[in-house]
Formats: C-alpha cells, structure tokens, sequence
C-alpha cells in the first residue's frame, strides 16, 4: 500500500541521513542528483461543509454581522471563491454531488414525493452503493478515511457513509435530535479521528450543523436582532404562514426590505440568531483547523470549506431551503487552501462545488474520469446546473405550490429556472442580482438559447441510479426528522 511503502521509504532515508559512514555517499549521488530525496508525504484532505450557511452572512465575504474570527484568519491563506453554487438547495443531494462528482440527477440521492421510503414518512432516494465516492477511492489509494456528520440528512443510511472507516452519524438524545450536533462535539469528534490516524495520510468530512434551524446557539452565543423594524403586530399571523399566502396567490416578489416593518422584525430575529449560530460555529471550526495547522503534515494539507446550500429569510417570500433555487439557497462558500498556499486570491467567476472531487483527485494523484473536470484555473468560470425536487415535507408545509421539479442553468450572469409545472423564469444576475425581473418575455432569444443548453447538458448526464431500493431508517432518525419539523 502507498501509506505504508512510504512510511518505510522515510524510516531507510532517516537511517541513511543519521549514518556518517553514509554521509560521503549521499552528498555524492546527490551531486548526481540521484540522492535519496525526503519522498512527499501524500496529501491530507479535509473537507469542511457548513450546513445551511450563507456566503453573505461571513466574514471573508465582507460580512461584519456574525464573528467569524477564524475562518478570516483561514482566508488569509486561502482561494476564496466568490461565486460558488452547489448543486441543489438541499442537504443530501448536494453532499451526494460533492462525494461523486455527479449532478443530482445523476447520482439520484433526492427528495421523492413517493417512492419505496414514503411509507416511512420520509421522500428521499438515498445515494446507491454502485457509486463510487471520494472516500472510497482514497481508502482504496491507502488513505485512512473518517467523518463526522451533525445532521440527520447525512446518516450512513442514506448511503453517504460509502468508503469511510469512521462515520459519527449519531443523532440520539433529545438536544441532538432537535439541533443535530452541536459545533463543539463535531469538533470534538473530528480531533478524535484526527489523534487516531497519526502521521497516515486522511481524508477527513466535517459537517457543521449549527447555522441549520432552529436558529438557538448556546448559552453565551445569542445576540439581539440587528435592526429592530417597528412591530405594528406583534400578535399576528406568522411571517412563514403569509408567505405561503402569497406564493400560492401567484403575488409577485419584492425586495426584502420593503415587507411590512412586522414581518421584517420577525425576520430580523431569525437573522440575529442565524448569525449567533455562526459565531459559535467558527468558535469550535477555529479549533479544528488550528488542530491542523499544528500536524507535522500541515503544510502538506489540502483544507476545503465550502456549503451545502443557503437560507432564505423573506426572499422570494420563503424562509428556509430545499424548495427553489433562487440564489440565497444556492450560493455556498468556498474556500480552498492547498499545501504552500500563502495568500488570500478571490475568485469571481462562476463555480460549482460537486468539482471538488475532481480537484481532489488530481491533487492525490489518482486517476481521474474525463466528466470530473477540477475547479478551473483562475480566471475561468463553469456553467451552472442546479436542480431541487418536489418533496411531500414542503407539499405538506406549504401545499400545491411547492408540488414541481425546477432546474436551472446558470451562464455568467444569465440564469434559466424551469419548472415542472409552473413558468419559466430568466434572470439577468448582474443587473438584478435579488431575481426580481423577469426577463422571459423581453429576451426570448437568450431564454430559448439556454433552454436548448440545458436539454443538451441534461442529455449528457443522463440518470445513473439504480431503481429506488429499500431503506431502513433508524428509529433515531425518524424522531430526529421529527423534531425538526420534517415528517409527522
Ligand atoms: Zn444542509
């Protein structure tokens, strides 16, 4: 195995290196350029997703609303990409894109309004074992593989356990079951699988829960709303019940910040404890990554952080994610510090973050497939293709208006949003970055231009899962999905 070959190529180095009767020989073969050379220690990986986080709510984008102290510091070092998308505006097919490279309708690991698990409450197909995934490609190159996940969207029932050796899915216990895990025990977790790899090379998944709803940090961490609107109503209707009101009236959007003074209020609130969620998030994420830095192997380290979708918070009359895909849900972080990195480089063009496993394989020099093209050089951007499926838990919250598949397509500042059975959507990005003016109608020309880009995309990356098989959810599951909100 590589891991091993390479541990005892380093000990036959060290004995030659404290040997003086080797000493002649090794400054003369490497006068001849033949000495025995230190061999590179293959790469860690870490891969760091921030559920539910918002690129606009951090601080290296320019964001002064939550302290994100550390990950400043990790920017500093880092390519920061300021337009990075996932692939859906939920959590299972997203992380299922970034593990297999796959577009969700590729990979077919989403939200189903029916199918075999329906009778468990839960609409989802989970990611098929005949997929091949970054930990089980690296576990298979000699990498000690290990994850900690801290919500229940991510349990190794749902097929994203595939490769790692370690997998902390655990969700029991009624806080957990209501919050997921809290930022300090999926740091905790992480530091364990850290100490018990040693000097092997690792790919390492940490999945941060904290910004997800409920937005309750613990004690020590909330902060009062930012902005304190005049509440005209304080007992009234909750905003989320009239923004379904409206969306099921067809009623056109408008910007955030001329809703009702009420409804900004309540979403203001939201907002402050989102943000306090953050906080406390980097608080714990600092000590993973300072954790990092101090291994003997720390400048050999490739560490990405990125998201698995964003938040809404009254755009487009929606709170929460995994219903459209509308730029708040889709916009992720993404930051990547390679080994020998040592200034902060922002990226402005478009990219999508399902590429990291193409950058993952190149970097540990493995084969990589001809589709699983890398994140592009600086300078260059990628199309965009997202989609989100019709789920029975928004049908069931929000009713018929949430009963249609949407994909979209994304090229520079045009973006395509079809559905399944509502309108057609086109958006002019650069000029209407809040998505408020469609352009459907006023540019057929470029509306029928990216309609036919997104049938040939589609074409080319056909569906490769297997029909749905049976799931088994664990009891522990089922009551944490309960809990949040998800299933009755
Ligand atoms: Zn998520």
């Amino acid at each position: 195995m590589r891991t091993k070959r390479s541990a005892e190529t380093r000990k036959e180095c060290a004995a030659a290196r404290g040997c003086p009767l080797w000493l002649g020989l090794v400054f003369l073969l490497a006068a001849l350029g033949l000495a025995c050379q230190e061999p590179r220690q293959p790469p860690n990986f870490i891969l760091i997703t921030l559920d539910t986080t918002r690129p606009d709510h951090l601080g290296p984008y320019g964001y002064a609303g939550a302290d994100t102290p550390n990950l400043d510091r990790f920017a500093q070092r880092a390519q920061v990409y300021e337009r990075a998308y996932a692939t859906s505006s939920w959590t299972l097919a997203s992380h299922a894109s970034i593990l297999t490279g796959l577009l969700p309708r590729q990979h077919g690991a989403q939200s189903m309004p029916t199918g075999a698990n329906r009778s468990l409450g839960y609409g989802v197909r989970p990611l098929a074992d005949s997929f091949l995934t970054l930990a089980e490609i690296l576990s298979a190159a000699g990498y000690r593989t290990g994850a900690v996940v801290a919500g229940p969207a991510l349990r190794g029932e749902l097929g994203t356990a595939q490769g790692f050796e370690i997998y902390h899915d655990e969700l029991d216990g009624n806080d957990r079951r209501f919050h997921g895990k809290r930022a300090e025990e999926t740091t905790d977790l992480a530091l364990e699988i850290i100490r018990q790899f040693g000097a092997e090379p690792f790919f390492l998944f940490v999945n941060y829960f904290d910004a997800h709803a409920p937005y309750a940090p613990p004690e020590g961490f909330s902060k009062p709303p930012a902005a304190s609107p005049e509440r005209e109503d304080e007992n009234g209707t909750p905003v989320v019940v009239r923004f379904i009101e409206r969306l099921s009236a067809g009623t056109p959007a408008r910007p955030v910040g001329e809703l009702p003074p009420d409804e900004r209020a309540q979403l203001e609130t939201a907002l402050a404890g989102y943000d306090a969620e953050i906080t406390y998030l980097d608080h714990h994420l600092g000590r993973l990554l300072d954790a990092i830095d101090r291994l003997p192997a720390a400048e050999e380290s490739w560490i990405f952080v990125t998201g698995d979708h964003g938040e809404s918070f009254g755009e487009h009359y929606f709170l929460s994610h995994g219903a459209h895909l509308y730029e708040d849900n889709v916009r992720v972080p993404l930051l990547v510090r390679a080994p020998g990195s040592r200034a902060l480089v922002r990226l402005d063009k478009p990219v999508q973050n399902h590429a990291l496993f193409g950058t993952i394989l190149q970097a540990a020099g493995l084969a990589r497939p001809d589709w699983a093209e890398p994140l592009p050089a600086e300078g260059e951007g990628m199309e965009v293709v997202l989609e989100v499926h019709r789920s029975d838990s928004n049908i069931k919250i929000g009713g018929e208006f949430f009963d249609r598949d949407l994909f979209a397509l994304i090229d520079d500042s045009a973006k395509l949003i079809r559905s399944s059975r509502g309108p057609t959507e086109l958006f002019d990005l650069e000029a209407d970055p809040e998505e408020l003016d469609n352009l459907k109608t006023s540019r057929p020309d470029l509306r029928v231009l990216l309609e036919a880009r997104l049938d040939e995309l589609h074409g080319e990356r056909p569906p490769l899962y297997p029909e749905p098989g049976n799931l088994e959810l664990r009891k522990e599951t089922e009551d944490s999905l309960r809990a949040m909100g998800y299933i009755e």
